[in-house]
């Protein structure tokens, strides 16, 4: 069986190496390269609990357990390590010095303050997201996976319309035995070439800086009040590398096609910067490695899409993971390949299986783009 899977990232890489586990002959297409998009720019936070009493439970517990496995039994080094995380309220005018909880790491400034832990080393983690997909995506190459650096431009159908034969890729035919997309918020493009719901991108900036903690690292999740009242939701997380990175300020633009050409808009990049500087001045001081924007993939109802085309064998999709899909990728690509190989996945897939939601007309997408 050959598998094409187009998109390369988090979520491709991942499928493409569960695959090659069990000895899936797989080409992994993509536009322009491994981890180039959210799964490169994303803060690689992992909960163990945080989607509990959700239909995302068993598949972020199951992907928490697995990302601990990745971590010893590959040879790479992506960053992973447990945290305590905490939760820090910050303003632009207000005074927290009476309101501390919890003694505040001594790298934030004055007008914050640590309310509570939301996790410990028991229950939160986090991996540098662009190394751990690459690692996947290298797993997957040494187990015999192709990558291929080209724009998918449509899926092909046999004679009947009823069964994905392949991809055209830069105008070439790739042939195929099972397609999968996992083009994040580009998988909005297949809806032109396969009845699937919509996924819409939802835009958001970061920084990276070339910054250590003097203290023990926590991940930090702020609640942040502006003079007029108005509360962003910064997340700052110390890695590894010797660096520290933090996003926040949702963007505008709607997605261009080419991955490459996403822009950083001043006003939301400012506006979170102008926070960094409050909350952490020392941090905002110092050298910044990164300045990107990308766009976490998402559902009408909020869910992955994660199974079969409805009517189409051979075609399959997984996307739409929004803010968890550096968590959700490995049970996402470990429940695929069981799908792909054994024609069921062990882990419970109903809740996302894209027949749910209502199929995007083909015309609804736009005109054909000039890829
Ligand atoms: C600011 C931000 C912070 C986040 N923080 C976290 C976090 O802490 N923890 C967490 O679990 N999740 C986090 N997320 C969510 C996570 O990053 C995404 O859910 C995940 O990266 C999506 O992975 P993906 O593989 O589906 O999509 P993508 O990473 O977008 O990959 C899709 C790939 O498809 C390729 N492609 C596009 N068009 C084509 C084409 N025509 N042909 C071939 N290839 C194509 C692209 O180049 C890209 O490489 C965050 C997201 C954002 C935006």
């Amino acid at each position: 069986m050959h598998v094409v899977i187009c998109g390369g990232g988090v979520i491709g890489a991942s499928i493409a190496y569960f695959l090659s586990l069990r000895g899936v002959e797989v080409t992994v297409v993509e536009r322009s390269g491994v981890a180039c998009a959210a799964s490169g720019k994303s803060g690689g936070f992992l909960a163990l609990d945080w989607c509990d009493a959700s239909p995302l439970q068993l598949l972020a517990r199951r992907s928490f357990a697995l990302h601990a496995e990745l971590a010893e039994t590959l040879e790479a080094d992506w960053g992973y390590r447990r945290l305590d995380t905490l939760g820090v309220l910050a303003s632009d005018s207000r005074d927290f010095s009476s309101s501390r909880a919890l003694r505040t790491p001594p790298w934030l400034g004055p007008e914050t303050a640590v309310h509570g832990r939301l996790g410990t080393e028991a229950s939160t983690a986090q991996v540098h997201p662009g190394d751990f997909t690459k690692a996947m995506m290298q797993a997957a190459g040494a187990r015999g996976a192709r990558l291929r650096l080209g724009a998918i431009e449509s899926v092909r159908l046999g004679d009947d319309g009823k069964r994905a034969t392949g991809v055209i890729v830069d105008g070439a035919v790739l042939e195929a035995d099972a397609v999968v997309i996992a083009m994040g918020p580009w998988s909005v493009l297949a809806c032109q070439w396969l009845p699937l719901p919509a996924v819409y991108g939802l835009k958001g900036h970061s920084f990276v800086f070339h910054y250590q903690p003097p203290s023990t690292p926590h991940a930090l999740f702020l609640e942040y009040e502006d003079q007029r009242g108005e509360v962003d939701s910064p997340e700052v997380f110390p890695r590894t590398d010797g660096t520290t990175y933090v996003c926040g300020a949702r963007g505008h633009d709607p997605l261009p096609i080419d991955p490459d050409h996403i822009t950083i808009e001043s006003g939301p990049s400012a506006r979170l910067m102008r926070q960094i500087e409050r909350f952490a001045p020392d941090l905002a001081a110092s050298e910044i490695v990164a300045t990107q924007a990308c766009y976490r993939p998402v559902t009408e109802d909020g869910l992955p899409l994660i199974g079969p085309v409805p009517g189409v064998s051979g075609a399959y999709i997984a996307t739409g993971h929004s803010v968890w899909g550096i968590l959700n990728a490995p049970a996402t690509g470990e429940a695929m390949a069981e799908l792909l190989v054994d024609g069921e996945a062990k882990l419970d897939l109903s809740a996302f299986d894209p027949a749910r939601l209502r199929v995007l007309p083909a015309e609804d997408v736009g005109p054909a783009p000039a890829l």
